[in-house]
């Protein structure tokens, strides 16, 4: 593989507030990229990326199932991203390895708060990012609100690229403000062919303006752009597209696109403007570490093929039929099968046995991996989420993943003696899987607490025990925890009394804490250090 086919890959992750239409949209890619070939519904179960049996039951998505599809003879990595505040944690592990992202939105809600927990978080990892304003065809589906409150709210920089034909029950298409040209979405076709007309005759003002707008602040950070426009002279859609990308991946532009992914309309431009706008892992350039004999100096791998091997396992998962896998994203060089290579935090040598591209529950197994991918990797034993793999003669560490601790616990206790046994070692499979969870015994009952991000959370850790591990198990009352130091910043101030509970503030949010419940003999011993959780905590006991 040369470095022009490391070029054609997109790691993308799609992130969003729950219920915006994380899931559905990423149903309509795998349909429209052939990987699928029914659409799955996430109202009857059968989203493909849904596959455990917590999520289908409850129409959300709590891992990130990561799956690999093509579009254009292109590769595109995507890690559908859980939008529920308990698994927050999820989604700060995929953002930390991906090159790029689709924010989608609600047409009605427009930014809701997860949106803009999420949009903090891909701010912080620096990803660049495309908008989807999903649901166009829903009852008060306003375009126009939406790309002012994801300015307002999330980044002053958004400008639609497209404009709806219609919305509501008469959302029809999109116009392509670059072409200026109709794009519309046979039902028949279940929107799989697509028809590009004229743009209809009382839009096309409405849509001139805002190419106009979207030329206007582009060439603000195009000097090419801008010369050509001083000179009275039209840019080229490919010069557009051009200047569009470079503002993309250099955070100076948000391009918003809108459909309805439910009714079918607008995934397949989606699809394009990932390959047009955001970044392949080349446009990354080269990655920093440290070096393992000193941690002051900065060494550094280039995203290519011929490149010396690093990578960064970024999440550990129970496969149903390969057991425990290590999800890889691979920085430079190659990964082959039967290979060791070199834990370097650990400072350990590990046996890759077999690879594996994921497809939701199917898998393809791959001999080698090359710069750019994410695969799943069986045979690890010591790896833990957010440690680097590299080759032992010069080994790399990147920056590690930092875990808030946790905000709520569960007591448990087993139901007989053979659910007892088995309880402690799947406990630490499942620690080992996911590190915003913990147990520990409580000192003063001596109770089994199982701690997380949310009552969400351990609902879900504590029905996987009993029903993927047959751990049989009695489950206590959800309890807020806390601890007496918090520390935070000045907005993020507190003041509270152990005994009698009191008030804590966080930015505008009060926050009132109710005293440690002795009765239910479960005492509190985690602690709230930042505003992330300051904010996870205000959800989970709303
Ligand atoms: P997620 O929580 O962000 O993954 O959202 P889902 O994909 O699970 O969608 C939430 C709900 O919205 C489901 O009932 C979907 O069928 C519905 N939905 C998703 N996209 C659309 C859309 O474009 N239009 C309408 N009307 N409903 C949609």
């Amino acid at each position: 593989m040369s470095s022009k086919q490391i070029d054609k890959i997109r790691n993308i992750g799609i992130m969003a507030h729950i219920d915006a239409g994380k899931t559905t949209t990423t149903e309509r890619i795998l349909y429209y990229t052939g990987k699928s070939h029914k659409i799955g519904e996430v109202h009857d179960g059968t989203a493909t990326m849904d596959w455990m049996i917590q999520e289908q039951e409850r129409g959300i998505t709590i891992t990130s199932a990561a799956t690999t599809c093509s579009w254009n003879k292109q590769t595109i990595n995507i890690i559908d991203t859980p939008g529920h505040v308990d698994f927050t944690i999820e989604v700060e592990r995929s953002l930390r390895v991906l090159d790029g992202a689709i924010g989608v939105f609600d047409a009605v809600s427009g930014v809701e708060p997860q949106s803009e927990t999420v949009w903090a978080q891909a701010d912080k990892y620096k990803v660049p990012r495309l908008a989807f304003v999903n649901k166009m065809d829903r009852m008060g589906a306003n375009y126009e609100n939406c790309i002012s409150e994801i300015r307002e709210k999330l980044d002053k920089k958004a400008a639609a690229v497209q404009w709806p034909i219609g919305s509501e029950e008469n959302f029809a298409g999109v116009v392509d403000l670059l072409e200026m040209k109709a794009i519309y979405f046979p039902a028949e076709s279940l929107g799989s062919k697509i028809e590009i007309k004229d743009i209809p005759a009382d839009i096309v003002d409405e849509c001139q303006l805002y190419r106009d707008e979207l030329l206007d602040n582009l060439s603000e950070y195009d000097e090419e752009l801008t010369d050509l426009i001083l000179m009275g002279e039209a840019p080229s859609v490919a010069q557009i597209k051009a200047a569009l990308r470079k503002a993309t991946i250099t955070h100076n532009f948000i391009p918003v696109l809108c459909g309805s992914a439910f009714k079918n309309k607008g995934i397949q431009p989606l699809l394009d403007a990932v390959l047009d706008y955001l970044p392949s892992p080349t446009d990354r350039g080269e990655l920093k570490g440290h070096s393992l004999k000193d941690p002051d100096k900065v060494e550094v791998r280039k995203p290519e093929v011929d490149e010396m091997f690093s990578g960064i396992a970024f999440k550990i998962a129970t496969d149903p039929f390969v057991g425990s896998v290590t999800y890889v994203r691979i920085y430079s060089g190659k990964l082959e099968s039967g290979q060791t290579v070199y834990n370097s935090l650990k400072k350990k040598r590990e046996r890759v046995n077999k690879i594996f591209q994921m497809h939701a529950d199917k898998r393809t197994e791959l001999q080698e991996a090359f710069a750019g991918d994410i695969v799943a990797v069986a045979g690890l034993k010591e790896t833990t989420t957010g440690e680097t793999l590299c080759t032992e003669n010069k080994p790399i560490i990147y920056d590690l993943m930092e875990f808030p601790e946790t905000v709520i616990s569960v007591a448990i206790e087993p139901k007989t003696a053979a659910d007892e046994k088995k309880l402690l070692s799947t406990l630490e499979q499942l620690k080992n899987e996911d590190p915003s969870f913990t147990f520990s015994n409580n000192q003063e009952t001596g109770q089994l607490l199982i701690l997380g991000m949310g009552e969400l959370h351990l609902e879900i850790i504590a029905d996987r025990l009993q029903r993927e591990f047959n751990v049989g198990i009695r489950v206590g009352k959800p309890q807020v925890s806390y601890r007496e130091s918090i520390s935070g910043t000045a907005s993020e101030s507190h003041t509270y009394n152990r005994e009698l509970g009191g008030k804590m503030q966080f930015g505008s949010v009060t926050l009132k804490v109710e005293p440690v419940d002795y009765q239910a003999g479960v005492l509190f011993e985690s602690s709230v250090t930042s505003k992330q959780i300051g904010q996870n905590f205000i959800d989970s006991i709303k």
